[in-house]
């Protein structure tokens, strides 16, 4: 047997840098919304207070953060994109010292890695600022250009040199959806600074400065008011301070539930087991309530840089934490039952109110009065009995009870659902223009014309995608006679209009021959629906930019949407309930204004002092 010899050459050769970038970009920037995540990072870093974060497409096309903060010199705006280019640390002591969101110097390496950036900046002290242009991590322009003091960073096209990470995209709703939760994260922790957020041009959120439960209502709604607990406990070692629901406000799905280490958003499923164990028996098993917590520790005793995105964190003793963050939270709920008026900014009047408060049974009462914990803070009247020893964190562990395990393995982070459509029981009309929706724990309120304009937009919105919506041509073409004005703003939409299946002529002298109808969404054509478009096309809102298109669409939901006053078949409201939950936005009508209200079983009963 004779062994074939062949000459095998050297295999290793060095990945070039912009292949390298990219590989290590993909431990950042996993999606549109980690790239809003660090640059609504480092806009905060950057000390601004007014900072706008602005999507098109889910962030696919265009993610772009703009802030007032303190901006960067021409030679840093070059090199912050540099792998490893941070002004946050210098030694590797500072590690242990962490006071700023970012330091490890990647994110916009990362982001040049896999998009086209753009990039304005420019200091207070300088006359002129920086513009730079960079893809694939070149930079293809640097000049320098007028702009306001501060910076503007653009993310465009994700992926766009990337096709396979591209295609993993997840549809719009849901990139949206973990936009808006690296939003909602960046901006409960920072409620001094005013946030805004503008989704394909038209805005979404609004946040003022104001305190942290002015910041949850403007998230959440007012609603949550009188039904939130507030937790603040103070120790040599650590604090805790935030916000937790009343049991009332505890929910079958996990939802917000908000936990922050120095303000930095962490995910732990083993302190989350210690605040769900805070309310045991005070609500259901499987529930989950509310909470906005922050803790405070001094950045020596943790370790943040165990993951890229900086959200799981080691504690030097997680036990301690566990325990401390239990007592804090049970300590609230505790104090809660005896004095409902401890949540000192609610307004006195409302207080009141029976429906406003649902004390505890005296049971419940009891038994929390009776707990180790609650006697442990409230002894003598101390509510901050820790503080008054200057406590040897040894000590804590022999304090309390023993931390029950957490549920699954404190590091897997649990990755939130979408949520399903509900399924709905039974439908009722109410004054014919609402309609009630019943479900097994809660009922919707739906607004039928609102409900109904959400379904025919969305509908229009998908046909018109990628092709023309297909047009039908009217036997008898009808001819419309324009002022001059309105023939004016006419020129101006019609290619529009042939997109959506408008089939439209001009005739000489300001009048128009209507050729053919998109027969699906305008089955009985006449002369007013493009009468009615053009009206409310010229009176659209022009605070509000959207395209042409967009406006069009939204002119013809409102147009062809059942009226308020409309009786409609059980067929039909069954099919508009179900039509509407398909959409992508149930909650809202195009203009944003409410689709439907859900009222929980719990908030009835709540309602009823039960
Ligand atoms: P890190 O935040 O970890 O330092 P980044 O890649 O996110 O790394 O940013 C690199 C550097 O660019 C930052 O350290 C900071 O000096 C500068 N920088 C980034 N964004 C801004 C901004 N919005 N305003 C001012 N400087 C910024
Ligand atoms: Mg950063």
């Amino acid at each position: 047997m004779t062994v074939k010899i062949t000459e095998v050459a050297d295999v290793i050769t060095l990945l070039p840098e912009n292949i390298a970038n990219q590989i290590a970009a993909g431990e950042v920037i996993q999606r549109p919304a980690s790239a809003v995540k660090e640059l609504l990072e480092n806009a905060v870093d950057a000390g601004a207070t007014e900072i706008q974060l602005i999507v098109n497409d889910a962030g696919k096309t265009l993610v772009q953060v703009i802030d007032n903060g303190c901006g960067m010199s021409e030679t840093d705006a070059r090199m912050c994109f540099e792998r490893h280019a941070t002004s946050k640390i210098k030694t590797i002591e500072d590690l242990f010292h962490i006071r700023t969101m970012g330091f490890r110097g990647e994110a916009l390496a990362s982001i040049a890695a896999v998009s086209q950036v753009e990039l304005k900046t420019k200091r207070k002290e300088d006359a002129a600022g920086t513009y730079i242009e960079i893809e694939n991590s070149v930079v293809l322009r640097q000049e320098p250009v007028a702009v306001p003091d501060g910076t503007s960073i653009a993310m465009k096209n994700l992926f766009f040199n990337i096709p396979a990470r591209r295609n993993f995209l997840k549809s719009d709703a849901v990139e949206m959806r973990h936009i808006v939760e690296e939003f909602t994260r960046v901006g409960l922790a920072f409620p001094a600074i005013r946030f805004s957020l503008t989704a394909n041009h038209q805005p979404l959120y609004l946040l003022e400065p104001g305190s942290l439960k002015q910041r949850m209502l403007q998230l959440w709604g007012n609603s949550y008011q009188n039904k939130l607990i507030t937790i603040k406990e103070e120790t040599d070692y650590l604090n805790i301070y935030g916000f937790a629901g009343k049991p009332e406000t505890a929910k079958r799905t996990r939802g917000d539930q908000y936990f922050f280490v120095n303000r930095r958003y962490i995910k732990s499923p083993y302190l989350h087991h210690a605040i769900l164990s805070a309310y045991q028996d005070l609500i259901p098993a499987d529930s989950h309530p509310l909470y906005v917590l922050f803790l405070e520790i001094d950045p020596s005793q943790i370790d943040v840089n165990v993951h890229p995105a900086k959200q799981e964190i080691k504690f030097e003793d997680e036990k301690i934490i566990y325990a401390f963050v239990q007592a804090a939270v049970r300590h609230a709920l505790a104090q809660f039952s005896i004095t409902p008026s401890l949540d000192f900014d609610l307004d006195p009047a409302i207080q009141q109110l029976p429906a406003i408060q649902q004390p505890f049974t005296d049971d419940k009462r009891k038994e929390a009065e009776a707990g180790a914990i609650f006697r442990t803070f409230t002894q003598k009247h101390q509510a901050h009995f820790i503080e008054k020893h200057k406590m040897d964190p040894s000590v804590w562990k022999n304090f309390y009870e023993k931390p029950a395990p957490a549920p699954e393995s404190a590091s897997s982070p649990s990755e939130r659902l979408e949520f399903p459509s509900p399924e709905i029981f039974s439908v009722f009309p109410l004054h014919n223009t609402y309609l009630i929706a019943q479900t097994a724990n809660s009922f919707f309120l739906i607004h039928q014309q609102a409900a109904h304009e959400r379904i025919l937009y969305e509908k229009m919105k998908q046909a018109g995608k990628q092709n023309p919506i297909p047009s039908q041509r009217t036997l008898f073409p009808a001819t419309l006679e324009l002022s001059p004005a309105d023939a004016a703003v006419m020129e101006e939409i019609i290619p529009e209009l042939q997109w959506l299946g408008f089939l439209i002529e001009p005739f000489g002298n300001n009048t128009y021959i209507i050729q053919g109808v998109p027969g699906d969404i305008t089955p009985n054509p006449d002369n007013s629906v493009i009468e009615i478009l053009l009206e409310q096309y010229k009176h659209f809102n022009p605070d509000i930019k959207v395209s042409v298109k967009e406006k069009l669409i939204r002119s013809l939901a409102r147009q062809h949407a059942v009226k308020g006053g409309t009786k409609l078949s059980e067929n039909e409201m069954y099919k508009l309930v179900q039509d509407l939950f398909r959409c992508e936005t149930p909650a809202f009508a195009p203009d944003g204004k409410p689709a439907y209200i859900e009222f929980s079983k719990d908030q009835l009963e709540a309602m009823f002092g039960r």
